[in-house]
């Protein structure tokens, strides 16, 4: 099979059946094979009857339903376990993703050989104040961190060569950062394209503005688990053993001046009343902690060995 179009959905009812008809009209015109995957994450009105009715009049049409709303990252990892197109295409199912853009995005795949392509949504049709301007910080921020010179990492419509799709986990919020889940795992052909995009037509958007402050957190995560997450000590064992060490300095230097006060009988104050003591104390004490989250940090991520420690791209006489 040529293609998966993965579309995660959440109450959608309206969009659905003008979207279906416009994805098949592209499907037929260039006579693909395909498989077009609807997950409804939880959706409270008539999505999941649309859908079961699609999937009626056409076996390419597969569907999963989740019992209750798991979010867009989880609906596109269930999408990604089931596709099995050599290209995989994620859109939104409000239309704002036009599907005449899948031929180009899958010959970019297919013929040029990128392991990801995402859209660049350059004229967008969203509210100024509370989208255009804080994605564009967003995106802004997302560069500088992942290195990737993308300017719309979470642009709904993507295409992934099937291997992508296989080795990456999008889990929490992380949708809006597969191109660097992609990176990270290894995936160093990255583009982006420039697509059309439109208004929402009908429905309304599920995100609000707390996005941008939970996709600024999740980016501090996903820069913070690409860098130190199969080594924390790296980081805690560091950081702990320099704060220590500034504190043992301190506190040499607090001993070593009430000696040479009492050799020379020189009048000193209390220990207690010199301020590098607390300094001392308070900075030791920190780099204790830290070297211990460090320490704990590497006791779990040995306990989890067993599970997941590499991905295997391909093997040779197995
Ligand atoms: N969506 C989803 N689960 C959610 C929220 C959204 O599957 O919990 C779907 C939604 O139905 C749409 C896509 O994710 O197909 C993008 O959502 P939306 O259009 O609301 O986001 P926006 O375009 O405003 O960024
Ligand atoms: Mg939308």
């Amino acid at each position: 099979m040529q293609l998966s179009i993965v579309i995660p959905l959440l109450n959608e009812e309206k969009s659905l059946p003008e979207l279906y008809n416009w994805i098949i009209e592209v499907m037929q015109a260039n006579n693909y094979s395909y498989e077009i995957i609807f997950i409804d994450d939880g959706s409270s009105d008539h999505s999941w009857k649309i859908i079961k009715q699609l999937s009626e009049t056409n076996t390419s049409v597969k569907a999963i339903h989740f019992q209750k709303n798991y979010g867009k990252s989880q609906a596109l990892h269930a999408g990604f376990l089931m596709a099995q197109g050599e290209v995989v295409i994620t859109m939104d199912a409000d239309l704002q993703d036009n599907p005449e853009e899948i031929p180009d995005l899958f010959n970019l795949i297919k013929k040029e050989n990128y392991d990801l392509v995402s859209g660049w949504k350059r004229k967008r049709y969203d509210n100024v104040i509370t989208k255009n301007l804080p994605s564009k910080l967003f995106n802004l921020a997302a560069r500088k961190v992942s290195g990737l010179p993308l300017h719309d990492f979470n642009c709904g419509l993507k295409a992934y060569s099937q291997e992508v799709i296989k080795q990456i986990d999008v889990y929490g919020e992380m949708h809006r950062y597969i191109p660097l889940l992609a990176k990270n795992a290894g995936f160093h052909h990255i583009a982006e394209k420039e697509v059309k995009h439109q208004a929402r037509k009908y429905g309304e958007t599920k995100f609000g503005s707390e996005r941008f402050l939970h996709g600024l957190l999740d980016l501090i995560t996903i820069w913070f688990i690409s860098r130190f997450g199969k080594n924390p000590m790296h980081l805690f064992g560091g950081l702990g053993i320099l704060m220590f060490f500034v504190g043992f300095i301190a506190a040499l230097y607090i001993g070593v001046s009430k000696l040479y006060h009492l050799y020379h009988h020189i009048p000193d104050i209390l220990v207690t009343q010199n301020p590098w003591f607390y300094i001392a104390l308070t900075v030791m004490v920190m780099g204790t902690l830290l070297f211990l989250a460090g320490f704990i940090a590497e006791l779990i991520l040995r306990s989890q060995h067993k599970t997941e420690r590499y991905k295997v791209s391909k093997t040779l006489n197995q």
